[in-house]
């Protein structure tokens, strides 16, 4: 079985604040005050700007909807925050704080969310967040190519455990 299925206490995904969040300090503000409230434990964190082409590869999936070209000019339009967060059930934690994809159903289903209270558009939705455990190996090493998931799942985690 992959470090990404092991069932552990804690598990670890990666969340982004997207470049709409981070261009208003408030607002980065605002998020990262949420992560620290729930008690996430931040294991890695990094400031970054795409290319349009590492947009282009992450969003690839998305090739050919209508609003990828948007969403590739938006994500590398400035910088970001990436995080490889711990929690329990931190995939499905981290997903439910930020809420619906889209802004205007986050705005009336869920205003509490990070979308529902910050978000300003479909696309410029103030955060990313892995959605499954092969997402969150995958893109933790998109976003942080020298940090070893199986490593940190044997030696890190037992460390947490209570
Ligand atoms: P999520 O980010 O909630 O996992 P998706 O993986 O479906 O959602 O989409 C990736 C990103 O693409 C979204 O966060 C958003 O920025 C953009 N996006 C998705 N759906 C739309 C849409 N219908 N209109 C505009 N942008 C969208």
């Amino acid at each position: 079985m992959s470090a990404c299925r092991w069932a552990r206490s804690l598990q670890l995904t990666l969340a982004v604040i997207k470049p709409d969040a981070m261009a208003h300090p408030i607002m980065f503000d605002t998020v990262h005050q949420r992560i620290l409230d729930n008690k996430f434990l931040i294991v890695r964190n990094r400031e970054l700007q795409w290319r349009a082409k590492d947009s282009q590869r992450f969003y690839h999936e998305h090739a050919g909807r209508f609003f990828y070209q948007r969403l590739v000019e938006f994500m590398s339009s400035g910088p970001m925050r990436a995080y490889i967060l711990a929690h329990e059930d931190a995939i499905q934690l981290w997903r439910k704080m930020m809420g619906p994809t889209k802004v205007f159903r986050a705005r009336i289903t869920a205003p509490e969310t990070i979308r529902g209270h910050l978000g300003l558009t479909d696309t410029r939705n103030t955060t990313h967040g892995s959605d499954s455990a092969e997402s969150a190996c995958r893109e933790i090493s998109f976003f942080f190519p020298d940090f070893d998931v199986s490593r940190w799942y044997e030696e890190q985690e037992p460390l947490y455990r209570a």
